[in-house]
């Protein structure tokens, strides 16, 4: 009987391995030496970071979303039937069906979700662009503004590292451009001590958000918003009005995460250089929901998919690891509604953003269109 290699999760880190793998071990596909079985939540696949854009109609939603089958290889044998346990003991994944599923290698790639129903308040009386139904509200919300008390209010964790500071200068540019900036004011609120977790990013941010006349305020870890109010309190004892507060919500990982105890936090701990599930020889774990203290990013779990593909592949035909995830994260940060910059690292070199400019800004667009090829493994 052939190899079995089982992918919980179809968003991008699983989608890239499954369609990586495909693509190097055809020959063994072809033969049934191996077999490729992913299991989601859904038959549709979304582009997550064109969320951003939706609240300023930017993009249309259509844009956002494929058929899942249609970004996937046709060899992998996809189930909508989201995993309720996942045994690493056992070897076996459980699922809502109550089908079970075996396995030779494992790829844990469940991400992360939003949680602002953590924080009283928040769900009733933040904005946020982290899902489509909060994108649409943000828009609708934006739609209505005539001025006052913006808050851009980052909780921690939370995906994409600089979608906070891009959603704080894309909202100053729109501002400027329906002629609301006279009479409004942003206010950044960041849970540690600085601007951003990386510290380089949040050097180069301060003098930023001084040209743009951008407040801030730091060691804001939030402990209430009161709706009724329109005030959203910090652990630290401040106590800030907004007229609209957008909001970047607290995350944890995936619930079956959780209810396997495979991590606290719905976080799994993972080898931040085999991806190995700690404890297990065959269990990987990629993208959002590994415990790796790096950002959570597309780009990062696009770069370990890669490094895991090479891996099992190297496994699968010679018996061994082909190589380490280096930490490599590469970020484009939208700086306005016209300029842009990106930043990147590893676990060796730290980030060193630029000046913003237009060329950056065209290049996130244009990936914007290009991440279905990224999701096919082409790019
Ligand atoms: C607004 C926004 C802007 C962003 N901007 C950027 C950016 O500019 N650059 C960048 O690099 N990244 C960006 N990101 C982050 C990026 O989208 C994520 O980091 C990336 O999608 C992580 O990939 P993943 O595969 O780990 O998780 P996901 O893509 O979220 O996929 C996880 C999948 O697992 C599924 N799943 C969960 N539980 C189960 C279960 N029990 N059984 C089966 N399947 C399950 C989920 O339904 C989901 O499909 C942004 C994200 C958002 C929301």
């Amino acid at each position: 009987m052939g190899k079995k290699i089982l992918i919980v999760g179809g968003g991008l880190a699983g989608t890239i391995v499954a369609n990586g793998l495909c693509r190097q071990l055809g020959s063994q596909l072809k033969k049934g030496d191996l077999g490729i079985t992913m299991l989601g939540t859904t038959d549709q696949h979304m582009y997550q970071p064109g969320l951003l854009y939706l609240p300023f109609g930017r993009i249309r939603e259509s844009e956002l979303f494929r058929d899942q089958l249609k970004v996937l290889d046709r060899r992998v044998v996809f189930h909508v039937d989201p995993a309720t346990n996942i045994d690493v003991e056992k070897e076996e994944v459980t699922t809502e069906s109550g089908r079970t599923h075996g396995y030779d290698y494992l790829v844990i790639a469940t991400g992360s979700r939003i949680m602002p129903q953590s924080i009283p308040g928040m769900a009733e009386g933040a904005n946020w662009f982290y899902d489509l139904d909060g994108a649409r509200k943000m828009r609708e919300a934006l739609n209505a503004f005539e001025g006052g008390k913006i808050i851009v209010n980052a909780n921690a964790p939370h995906k994409c590292p600089v979608a906070p500071l891009e959603i704080t200068f894309m909202l100053h540019d729109y501002l400027k451009d329906r002629g609301l900036l006279e009479n409004s004011e942003i206010t950044y609120t960041y849970p540690i001590g600085r601007l951003h977790a990386l510290e380089p990013v949040a050097e180069w941010t301060g003098p930023e958000f001084e040209r743009l006349n951008i407040k801030s305020e730091t060691f804001f870890n939030t402990k209430e918003v009161d709706p009724k109010a329109k005030t959203i309190t910090s652990e630290e004892g401040s106590t800030l009005p907004y007229d609209l507060l957008v909001t970047i919500p607290p995350h944890q990982g995936a619930e079956v995460i959780v209810n396997s105890d495979l991590g606290a936090g719905g976080w799994v701990p993972t080898n931040t250089k085999t991806l190995h599930r700690e404890g297990s020889e065959n269990v990987f774990v990629v993208g959002d929901t590994t415990n790796i203290p790096i950002s959570k990013a597309g780009s990062t779990a696009h770069f370990e998919a890669d490094t895991l593909i090479d891996n099992l592949v190297s496994l699968l035909t010679e018996g061994q690891m082909a190589r380490d995830y280096d930490g490599k994260v590469f970020c484009f940060v939208e700086t306005g509604m016209k300029t842009g910059t990106y930043v990147w690292f590893n676990y060796t070199t730290p980030p060193n953003p630029g000046p913003p400019s237009q060329m950056v800004h065209w290049s996130k667009l244009a990936y914007n269109k290009l991440y279905w090829l990224s999701a096919k493994g082409l790019l």
